[in-house]
């Protein structure tokens, strides 16, 4: 069916898809100046499977862009790593958190709202496609055209695919994650035993949590097993499942007039899944570019050190995921590399220095648990 919005001409940009990273786009190019259309197949609010956790490094991107963090269920400091008997607490300074926890209907649906209200226009369809020539691009499914799309349409994007800026994701790119309401809980606990490849969380909100166990592809039929089990123990009533392209896959995020954000792009952090923080920086880096000469160019340039933060996670759940014991054991022992990890994964130290100081602590562990000691 095709879906005429009215006659408005040519559009500087549309974004197809209207969750955090197509909203935040939106938003941004709205204020610029650009005559923005944002569209998405389901009206908001809608569901989405997503644990909420807003890490302390994307919600302080969003203050920086004005956008609302709202409404937050629960601010956590503390947060819990536990698996194979153990487990260890870190904690954040006491004027700051760790994760902030949003139901996602809610706050997309508010993300949505600011982009209108800064002069975003947006509407329901379904892009089934997009098809660049003479310098603009038509969007199928829809009689509009645009001088640039940003496909921000998640981890099955037809704006990617059909433009052929990348291909399918491959086995190795995908996080499979479940998810589902479970009962009120004491602490924000991430599980490291709960699934092969994987792990459990338990993220307590003001009334109930929100608990799921996520793993690579490869062991998806280990994790539903897992998921089973987990929810079984923790009372877990199932809402969702998906999956979130990780990052550190070296495919192109742009070419022409075509830009990928989010997870489109396949930017979530392949050691944890966070992929919030991604979905609101890819979006204002291509918002950015939009202002130069040659977008495209410009975004893959301004995202290279992110997209090389990822590559080098990606290397390190390679050797993570297969030892997990070992390394949690090596976490457990050396509350320093649980510190420097917390700090890391809040944006206080580049992951780099992070995991080159804590490899470095390996033979020294090694040694001591030959010995006993
Ligand atoms: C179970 C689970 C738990 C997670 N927990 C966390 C977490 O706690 N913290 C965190 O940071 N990340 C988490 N993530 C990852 C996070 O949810 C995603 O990275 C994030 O949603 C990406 O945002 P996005 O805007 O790029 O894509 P999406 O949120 O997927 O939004 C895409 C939008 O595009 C629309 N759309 C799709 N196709 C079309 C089309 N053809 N035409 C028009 N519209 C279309 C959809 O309706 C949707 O609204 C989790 C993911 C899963 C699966």
């Amino acid at each position: 069916m095709t879906i005429p919005v009215g006659n408005v001409g040519m559009w500087d940009v549309t974004v197809v898809g209207a969750g955090p990273s197509g909203s935040t786009a939106a938003y941004l190019l709205a204020r610029m100046g650009f005559k923005t259309l944002l569209v998405d197949m389901r009206d908001l609010p809608r569901p989405k499977p997503c644990g909420g956790g807003i890490t302390l490094k994307a919600a302080r991107l969003l203050r920086d862009l004005d956008l609302p963090m709202e409404p937050v269920e629960v601010l956590h400091r503390d947060v819990v790593v536990s698996g194979y008997g153990r487990e260890v607490t870190v904690s954040t300074p006491p004027d700051e958190f760790a994760i902030a926890l949003v139901r996602r209907e809610l706050f997309d649906h508010r993300l949505m709202e600011r982009a209108v209200s800064e002069g975003a226009r947006f509407i329901k369809a379904r892009v089934s496609g997009v098809k660049v020539s003479n310098g603009t691009v038509r969007l199928i499914g829809l009689e509009e055209s645009a001088r640039y799309v940003f496909g921000a349409d998640g981890a099955n994007s037809a704006v990617a695919l059909t433009s052929g800026v990348r291909g399918p994701w491959g086995r190795e790119d995908i996080i499979v994650a479940m998810e589902g309401r479970a009962p009120p809980h004491d602490r924000l606990t991430f599980m490291v035993d709960a699934a092969p490849y994987g792990y459990g969380w338990i993220f307590p909100r003001r009334e109930d949590s929100n608990a799921g166990v996520g793993g690579m592809l490869d062991k998806s039929r280990e994790i539903m097993e897992a998921y089973r089990e987990f929810s079984s123990r923790f009372r877990v009533k199932h809402e969702g499942s998906w999956i979130i392209p990780a990052g550190g896959h070296g495919k192109p995020i742009a070419k022409g007039r075509i830009i990928l954000v989010g997870d489109a792009a396949g930017l979530a952090d392949p050691l944890t899944g966070e992929g919030l923080y991604y979905a609101f920086r890819s979006s204002l880096e291509a918002s950015i570019s939009m202002e130069a000469d040659q977008p495209a160019e410009t975004y893959a340039r301004r995202m290279k050190p992110i997209l090389e933060e990822l590559k080098a996670k990606r290397r390190a759940a390679r050797l993570i995921m297969p030892r997990m014991k070992f390394f949690f054991d090596l976490f457990v022992s050396y509350p320093e590399i649980a510190r420097r990890y917390m700090l890391s994964s809040i944006g206080k130290v580049e992951f780099r220095d992070f995991w080159r100081w804590a490899i470095s602590r390996v033979p020294r562990a090694l040694i001591k648990s030959k010995l006993g000691i």
